[in-house]
C-alpha cells in the first residue's frame, strides 16, 4: 500500500498522521537526523559545548544540565514551531498552571516570580513533548538547547538560576 503512494500523497499522509499525532515529529526529525551524514554536518566552533551535537545548546555549568537534543542542527528540538506554540506560550503555560493549581504561579508577586513559574511550567510542557508522560521516579531533563530558549523567554533578572532539582522531578 505504502509503495503505491506518490511522493505527494506520502507527504499528505504524514502531515495527517502529524496532525493526529503531533509528537511522532520528534521521532521523524530524529530519523532524518540519524540519516544525516556527518560529514555534511559543521565542525564544532569554540564556543560549543564539547558535549554538544544539536550547536544550539550553551555551555552549563553543572554535569547534570549537560543534556544535547542529539539532533543534527536544522532538527533541534529547540528550532521547532513547538518550542514557540506550546513551550514557551504564556497563554498554554498559564491554562497549565491553572490546571495543576500551580503554587510557584499563585504565589507569584513580581516579575522574577513569574518568570520562574512560567520556566517552571515550561519545563515541564517540555518534558511532557519529548518523552511523554514522566512516571513518578523519572528523572529525565530538558535538553540544555531547550533550557536556553525557555529562559530567554522568561528570563531572571538577577541570573538565579536554579537547575533541574532530581528530588522533586522537574523544578527549576
Ligand atoms: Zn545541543
Ligand atoms: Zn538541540
Amino acid at each position: 500500500m505504502i509503495n503505491r503512494l506518490s511522493s505527494q500523497e506520502a507527504k499528505e499522509l504524514l502531515k495527517e498522521i502529524a496532525a493526529r499525532q503531533p509528537a511522532i515529529i520528534l521521532d521523524v526529525a530524529a530519523m532524518l537526523s540519524a540519516r544525516q551524514p556527518v560529514e555534511d554536518q559543521p565542525g564544532p566552533s569554540a564556543d560549543q559545548p564539547s558535549w554538544c551535537v544539536c550547536r544550539h545548546c550553551p555551555m552549563m555549568d553543572r554535569d547534570q544540565d549537560k543534556i544535547c537534543c542529539g539532533m543534527a542542527p536544522q532538527y533541534c528540538d529547540s528550532q521547532r514551531p513547538e518550542m514557540g506554540l506550546v513551550i514557551t506560550d504564556p497563554l498554554t503555560l498559564h491554562i497549565q498552571q491553572t490546571y495543576r493549581n500551580d503554587v510557584f504561579a499563585h504565589q507569584a508577586v513580581d516579575v522574577e516570580d513569574t518568570n520562574r513559574s512560567f520556566r517552571h511550567a515550561a519545563y515541564r510542557q517540555c518534558v511532557l513533548w519529548i518523552h511523554g508522560r514522566l512516571q513518578r521516579d523519572d528523572r529525565r531533563t530538558v535538553p540544555a538547547c531547550c533550557v536556553k530558549v525557555v529562559r530567554a523567554k522568561f528570563p531572571s533578572l538577577t541570573g538565579n538560576y536554579t537547575g533541574f532539582i532530581p528530588g522533586r522531578g522537574v523544578g527549576w
